[in-house]
């Protein structure tokens, strides 16, 4: 079974992936991790260029980069790992100006391809997937058993990213957040490839007014019954 679910930054879709995923005993597909792994590796690595990625990065440049970087993603117990060479890449992954990289990288059609190869070919290998990201439901898995749009209004999206910042001790004031993700989604939404919008047949959820278990509920119950009717929790586009 495949689970896909897109929206845009703040929705909380990771959190209540994961969640979902492990309850369900699923492979818990982070797609956005993938971007951020390789604006990152564009950064860091030998053949990458950090200047570029601050501004508009080359889309031949990128992919020379990847052809001689060592970035290996695979599943273990249900999880998505990164490797670049013998580095596992986690925390540095999650800082704001790598989310602001991922999002230039990602509007790299070429990087996109490589990329939607690689989450393919990760959920051939788990029998059951939850994936997350921003074309999941649209372009990576169209065929999806249940294709969910996760949502919140824009001060709930950036109160919870701001607090999630906080506790790594990144001080991001409200504001200023606010102000980031609204020009992530409409860098993300606006992009000419896979851009972020619901999927043909998704399920839409604002989360704005819920607690994380009530999403996660609401999903599994949606899971285990894709054509259900709770009319009042989500509506079908
Ligand atoms: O979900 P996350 O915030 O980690 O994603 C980082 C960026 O990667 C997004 O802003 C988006 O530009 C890009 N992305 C994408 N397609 C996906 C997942 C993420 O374009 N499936």
């Amino acid at each position: 079974m495949i689970i896909a679910i897109d929206g845009p930054a703040g929705a909380g879709k990771s959190t209540v992936c994961k969640i979902l995923a492990h309850r369900l005993g699923f492979v818990y597909l982070d797609t956005g991790a993938m971007y951020r792994a390789v604006a990152w590796a564009f950064k860091e690595c030998p053949g990458g260029d950090g200047r570029q990625i601050e501004a508009d990065p080359d889309q031949n440049q990128v992919m020379e980069m990847l052809a001689q970087t060592p970035l290996i993603f695979s599943l273990k117990q249900n999880r998505l790992e990164i490797y670049c060479g013998d580095r596992l890449l986690s925390e540095e992954l999650r800082g704001p100006q790598i989310s602001e990289a991922a999002s230039r990288i990602s509007r790299l059609p070429a990087v996109r391809q490589f990329l939607v190869g690689w989450q393919r070919k990760l959920a051939e290998q788990g029998t059951s997937v939850v994936a997350e990201g921003r074309d999941t439901a649209t372009v990576v898995f169209p065929e999806a058993d249940l294709k969910v749009y996760l949502t919140a209004d824009l001060r709930t999206r950036a109160a919870r990213r701001s607090a999630e910042y906080d506790e790594k001790g990144v001080k991001v004031p409200l504001g200023e957040m606010q102000k980031r993700i609204q020009q992530r989604d409409e860098a993300d939404s606006k992009r000419d490839h896979s851009p972020m919008r619901p999927a043909e047949g998704a399920i839409l959820l604002d989360t704005s007014h819920l607690e994380i278990e009530d999403v996660v509920d609401r999903l599994r119950g949606l899971a285990q019954n894709p054509a259900g009717t709770d009319s009042t929790a989500h509506k079908e586009l």
